[in-house]
């Protein structure tokens, strides 16, 4: 089977190694489509991820597929199942996962490497998509899920100013989301002009620039701010613009050697809270019902099909990634 692996040093490449037959509980699906997300883009770039990266390793894990074998202790699929996935499952023995946070499993297992023809999770990890529910948008599961882990710590109440930076295929996901929070008002901050645009099309009451939401922070007090870029400037202007009682939630990836700074004379006189969001705990599920029920728009946010070998050119120029999502077609089956 082919898969495309970040070989080191800037280098990407598409390799044909052999597919195997599912052990145990591991479902065999063959990849129908493939998210590009942020974090391949910063294991490219030789910073980490989630975790460490040593390479070569297979990019990608934002996947949906069919399945195609089933282990011989899988219970609840069979071959011809449509599913999304959650790439990193939990041993689901240790201190964390008995808390009920996987997502600090001692030896978080695996993560499904979506750019490949065939990914082998445990069922545990594999989700039933509705037939109405196309499998490209189901390839969304994960960041949306993630999104979901983000928004409930924020735990918002209704009738509130809401502001959230960046309409990235994250921020597009995210707003999606903020949209049914019952928010009185929300500001989106975005440099670029069309999607800005796409920030009022997507539910956004007003969309401005981070020169124009300083004034606003001024007159008005913003209750929630989300941060969906991972850029100093802007994680530090998202705690700057936040108002009296306000939480904070720094959700964008940001750069492990460019630690922000912050007034924390200026937060406690706000009573700040600062909240950042690691991974997608037990989200999957509602990633995919609300996929399923057609609230969340992925259309206008993909910017990109590729395949696996144009993926190497788009690692490096990033042109499409810029603009929103960028997906693999793999199989490219619907
Ligand atoms: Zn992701
Ligand atoms: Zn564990």
């Amino acid at each position: 089977m082919k898969a495309g692996y970040y070989v080191g040093n800037f280098e990407y490449e598409v390799r044909d190694i052999p597919d195997r037959d599912p052990k145990s509980d591991e479902v065999k699906i063959r990849v129908a489509w493939c998210g590009l997300c942020g974090t391949d883009i910063h294991k490219f770039q030789g910073k980490n991820g989630a975790s460490v990266v040593i390479p070569p390793i297979i990019l990608g894990h934002e996947c949906s597929g069919i399945v195609t074998a089933v282990g011989p202790k899988c219970k609840y699929f069979k071959v011809g199942d449509r599913v999304a996935c959650d790439p990193s499952w939990g041993c689901g023995k240790c201190i964390w996962c008995q808390r009920g946070l996987p997502n600090f499993c001692l030896e978080r297992h695996g993560v499904a490497k979506g750019f490949s023809e065939y990914v082998y999770p445990p069922e545990k990890n594999v989700y039933h998509i509705a037939d109405s529910l196309d499998l490209e948008s189901a390839a969304f599961t994960e960041p949306l899920s993630c999104a979901i882990h983000g928004l409930d710590l924020l735990n918002i109440k209704s009738g509130k100013t809401i502001a959230m930076y960046g309409m990235g295929a994250i921020g597009s996901l995210m707003l999606q989301l903020i949209r049914f929070t019952g928010a009185a008002k929300i500001i989106v901050i975005e440099r670029d002009k069309a999607k800005r645009e796409l920030a009022l099309d997507l539910g956004a009451t007003v969309a401005v620039t981070d020169q124009e939401i300083e004034e606003i922070a001024k007159e008005e007090n913003i209750d929630y701010v989300v941060e969906c870029i991972g850029l100093k400037a802007t994680m530090e202007q998202a705690i700057q613009i936040a108002g009296k009682n306000a939480k904070v939630l720094l959700f964008g990836l940001g750069d492990p050697e460019e630690p922000i700074s912050f007034n924390q004379f200026e937060a406690y006189t706000k009573e700040l809270s600062i909240f950042t969001s690691y991974l997608n705990p037990l989200c999957s599920d509602r990633a995919v019902r609300l996929l399923e029920s057609g609230l969340i728009d992925t259309k206008k946010i993909v910017s990109a099909r590729l395949t696996l070998e144009e993926m190497g050119k788009e690692l490096k120029t990033l042109e499409y990634a810029k603009k929103g999502k960028v997906l693999v077609s793999v199989s490219g089956e619907h």
